[in-house]
């Protein structure tokens, strides 16, 4: 814990899984924090529902040259889980050309392991918050099983697996028998898969209930909540920041954390500043467990489609549409998830029975890293955290405290 001597006034704008992590990791560093979010409660914007895996190796960018040789089979909307939708604003044509040059094999690469590296400090930052405050998010151990349905998609895995392995990430293939024998429930599917990869340290959690927990924790520590509360723009107020609502009130603080997601876009131009961030939306549904639902989290390459088991609950997300702006359930899209997961594991959930239907906008940057630094005095971004942020969410919130902290 920090001595008091140092402590800050601090507004986190956003109370997802970014914003709570950061606002409690800062309340325990001995700061004054005050969390704003417009929604009504923690948790509802695109931490509420998302894919639950705490994906601590599976960290690859999004930008690969894979990506890159089947962009034209994207493009034609061939692919059931990718719609692009293009814009002509400069900033959605500026993001585009960075993604593509994140393709390079090279960078994918350092993406990817600058995200592994960022995932092994969230894995312990989230330990301690998890310990420290008792939070009780659905959170599990199971492993994760990633599963190739052909030859060439398991030996790319591997060799992936391989560099991984060069910076600790243990991974062990295996061929469809060992499979089963790990996972059982994905015997009726054994005939359909090449192999798997199995990482036994992947975790699984419910970030809606985190954000919860959080809150509550961050009460408890005499911090700040206000919600239904929306931040219209950020301004320099001599050496430190202030925040205009949109009901005109004006609120000063030493530090501003911008958390708010592809909100951030908007609070940073307010300051002059260009973030690139673009939303990818993703949907997902939530149904009681099935005849054979995996115990270990499985990701399906081919089908594109992830499930994590939540108790007596199974999360399956997917999709991704670059381009779409809003957070609507449109029931085609959500139609083609609902056939990838029947296709990928039919047994897997009561398909019948699905109790939420959901989409949320992942705030994708290019190289699919986040944005964790100073974009004004006294501004710090913590956002852009794309397909993986509640994986990372604790990591670059000790990231932030730290920058705060004057600590590297
Ligand atoms: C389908 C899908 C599946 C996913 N699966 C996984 C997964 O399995 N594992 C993983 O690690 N990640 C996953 N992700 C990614 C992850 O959900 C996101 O990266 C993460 O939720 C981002 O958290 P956040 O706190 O930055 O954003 P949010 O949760 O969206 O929080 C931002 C908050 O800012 C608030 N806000 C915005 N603008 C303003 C404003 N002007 N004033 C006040 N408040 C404002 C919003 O109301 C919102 O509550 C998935 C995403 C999707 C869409």
């Amino acid at each position: 814990m920090l001595a008091m001597s140092g402590a800050q006034d601090i507004i986190v704008i956003g109370a997802g899984v970014v914003g709570m992590a950061t606002a409690l990791t800062l309340a325990d560093r001995g700061h004054r924090v005050t969390v704003i979010d417009g929604a009504e409660g923690p948790g509802l914007g695109t931490s509420f529902a998302n894919g639950a895996q705490l994906s601590y190796a599976y960290t690859d960018a999004l930008a690969s040259p894979g990506v890159l040789g089947e962009l034209p089979r994207l493009a034609l909307g061939r692919d059931p889980a990718f719609r692009l939708r293009l814009h002509l604003d400069p900033d959605f044509l500026r993001w585009g050309l960075a993604f593509l040059r994140n393709c390079a094999i090279d960078r994918f690469q350092r993406n990817t392991i600058a995200g592994l590296a960022l995932a092994a400090r969230a894995r312990d930052a989230l330990e301690e918050l998890t310990q420290r405050h008792a939070l009780d998010y659905a959170q599990a151990m199971p492993g994760k099983i990633h599963l190739y349905r052909s030859a060439a998609a398991l030996s790319g895995a591997e060799r992936m697996a391989a560099l991984k392995a060069r910076y600790g990430v243990r991974q062990e293939v295996l061929d469809p028998d060992a499979t089963v024998a790990h996972e059982p429930a994905l015997a009726p599917i054994r005939h359909d898969i090449a192999g798997a990869l199995h990482t036994a340290g992947e975790a699984v959690g419910d970030p809606h209930l985190f954000c919860t927990e959080a809150a509550a924790a961050l009460r408890r520590l005499g911090g700040t909540l206000r919600f239904g509360t929306r931040v219209a723009r950020i301004v320099e107020d001599g050496a430190t920041p202030a925040i205009i609502l949109t009901t005109g009130e004006r609120i000063g603080a030493d530090r501003v954390v911008l958390a708010a997601a592809t909100g951030s876009v908007a609070l940073a131009r307010s300051l002059g500043v260009r973030l690139p961030i673009q939303p990818v939306k993703g949907y997902s549904i939530t149904a009681p467990i099935g005849a054979a639902t995996p115990h270990a989290s499985i990701t399906d390459a081919a089908n594109r489609v992830v499930f994590a088991r939540l108790g007596d609950r199974v999360r399956i997300a997917g999709l991704a549409d670059l381009g779409a702006r809003d957070t609507t359930v449109d029931g085609k899209r959500l139609a083609a998830l609902i056939a990838s997961a029947r296709a990928a594991l039919p047994g897997a959930a009561d398909y019948g029975r699905i109790e939420m239907r959901w989409a949320g906008l992942r705030p994708m940057t290019p190289n699919s890293l986040p944005i964790t630094r100073a974009i004004a005095p006294g501004v710090i971004a913590n956002c852009g955290h794309g397909a993986l942020g509640w994986t990372w969410a604790a990591g670059s919130a000790r990231e932030v405290a730290d920058l705060i902290g004057g600590r590297t």
